[in-house]
């Protein structure tokens, strides 16, 4: 019987196998553009590779990267591929992946400045280094949140209590008052949710109507709203605005809606999730003109800019409210002595945190702005020239046009089924993989060009298999 490893820790083993790891991610990578970017599989089809019982004896580590070429890539959607056009990207830059690797071997809990002097100082620094990067004021207060929607709850939690002068997490929301929020219906379902969570309620999140090219949230709508609302008894609290939404990309006129907010005493909260990336490029900048308005942002790093999931940049004008929000002091989380330091795990949901900030270093450190922007603007290009093409061919239309590298796109006179069945015979043939998305009442698929491993030549592939599908 083969005796396992001892839970004690072996040092030599973990050099020689972390090296192995390395050389196996890079033929993985080098791999991927000969590979279906989604998994052709059943469900049930990976964990019917594994033993179903959990083993009572260890056998070890060592050949375990051949059981992960067996039982674990071909369960793979390669989100790395050069040729993943699907949903938003998830870009895993080598420096970002070596970073998570420190930070991993570093092992830092990053809750309090005492439990990780470094994790916070650099998180702190870092995020002054991207809100420069992207053109923010000074003034404006970052911090790393693991995903855009947790900040994005974080930001649903100060509207309600500072709605309800901080009642609510002392009282309860029973025998409140409602407490009312406003989004167009272009905003992520990661709203929805913080507004379940919060207790807000899904009745509660009020959509407003949009207007013109670009599905902005109409100001005017938005203003008469909040006035019936107040007349009703209730009470407004807050504006999600958006810039990039999922489905097309849409972008609120936040010059018009955050003016809104701030004459009605509402907290703003702005989604960038995605498109927040592009605006490290200074002629991205007009969508989100009028952000030095928001009382709160998010952008993800973690999609458009090479930095490995998990790494959402929240920023906050005054961090104050958020504080007053989430800060919960037990005796053992006290920092006697130390007061004036950030303690990063009050601006958060969860307690504990990883050493984060290291991904950014290491992508700002090894490529700087420049060959960041470099990325973002042949994708953009590359993608409108696709939309350009396809709208040359009577078989297409463009149905919302390109926001940045986003645009979507039908069959012209197709109806929702053919789309389905087009969306499904694009994505069975494996070169490419994108995804299908509703606008306008009608099926579309949606076209992003994201990943940093692609180039002109896959979005050239692309056209010519979607040309191929169409018949
Ligand atoms: N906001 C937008 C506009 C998104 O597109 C997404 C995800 O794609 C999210 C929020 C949620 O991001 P996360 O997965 O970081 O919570």
């Amino acid at each position: 019987m083969t005796t396992g490893d001892s839970p004690r820790l072996d040092w030599d083993q973990f050099a020689r196998m972390g090296a192995e790891i390395a050389e196996w991610g890079a033929r993985y990578h080098r791999s991927l553009p000969d590979r279906p970017v989604r998994a052709p599989l059943e469900p049930g089809a990976v964990r019917a590779r594994f033993p179903q019982t959990v083993p009572e004896r260890g056998t070890g580590i060592d050949g375990i990267l051949a059981e992960i070429d067996d039982k674990i890539v071909p369960g793979l959607t390669h989100w790395q591929h050069p040729r993943f056009f699907a949903y938003f990207p998830a870009n895993a830059t080598p420096p970002s992946m070596l970073a998570d690797f420190v930070a991993s071997i570093l092992a830092q809990q990053c809750m309090l400045w005492q439990t990780s002097p470094a994790g916070t100082e650099v998180e702190t620094l870092m995020m002054d280094w991207l809100r420069q990067g992207l053109g923010l004021p000074e003034g404006f207060h970052g911090v790393i949140q693991d995903s855009a929607s947790s900040a994005t709850l974080a930001a649903v939690l100060v509207m309600r209590e500072r709605a309800l002068a901080w009642a609510g997490n002392r009282a309860g929301l029973a025998g409140q008052p409602q407490v009312r929020v406003y989004a167009s219906d272009e905003v992520h379902t990661s709203v929805d949710r913080a507004i379940w969570v919060a207790g807000i309620g899904a009745d509660n999140l009020v959509r407003i109507p949009t207007q013109g090219p670009l599905r902005a949230m109409n100001p005017a709508a938005l203003r008469a709203q909040i006035a019936a609302d107040r007349a009703a008894g209730m009470i407004p609290a807050g504006v999600v605005a958006c810039v990039g939404g999922t489905g097309t990309g849409a972008c609120d006129d936040l010059t018009e809606v955050l003016a809104v907010a701030r004459d009605e005493g509402l907290y703003s909260h702005v989604d960038a999730a995605w498109a927040g990336a592009a605006m490290i490029c200074p002629e991205f900048r007009p969508l989100w003109a009028g952000i030095e308005g928001a009382d709160s942002l998010v952008l993800n790093p973690h999609k458009w800019m090479g930095v490995q999931f998990d790494f959402s940049a929240h920023y906050l004008r005054d961090p104050e409210p958020l504080v007053k929000t989430l800060a919960i002091q037990p005796e053992y989380l006290k920092t006697h002595g130390k007061d004036g330091f950030i303690n990063y795990s009050e601006w958060s949901v969860p307690l504990g945190r990883r050493f984060r900030a290291l991904k950014l270093w290491f992508v700002l450190r090894a490529y700087g702005l420049e060959g960041l922007r470099a990325v973002l603007r042949d994708h953009v290009r590359w993608s409108q020239s696709l939309a350009e093409d396809l709208r040359a061919d009577p078989r297409f239309e463009i149905v919302t046009e390109p926001v940045l590298s986003l645009f979507t796109f039908a069959l012209k006179g197709a109806e929702d089924a053919a789309m389905i069945d087009f969306v499904t015979r694009v994505n069975d043939d494996g070169r490419i993989y994108v995804t299908q998305g509703k606008t306008r009442g009608r099926i579309v698929v949606r076209f992003q060009v994201g990943s940093f491993a692609c180039t002109e030549e896959d979005v050239r592939l692309a056209g010519a298999v979607l040309k191929e599908m169409a018949g």
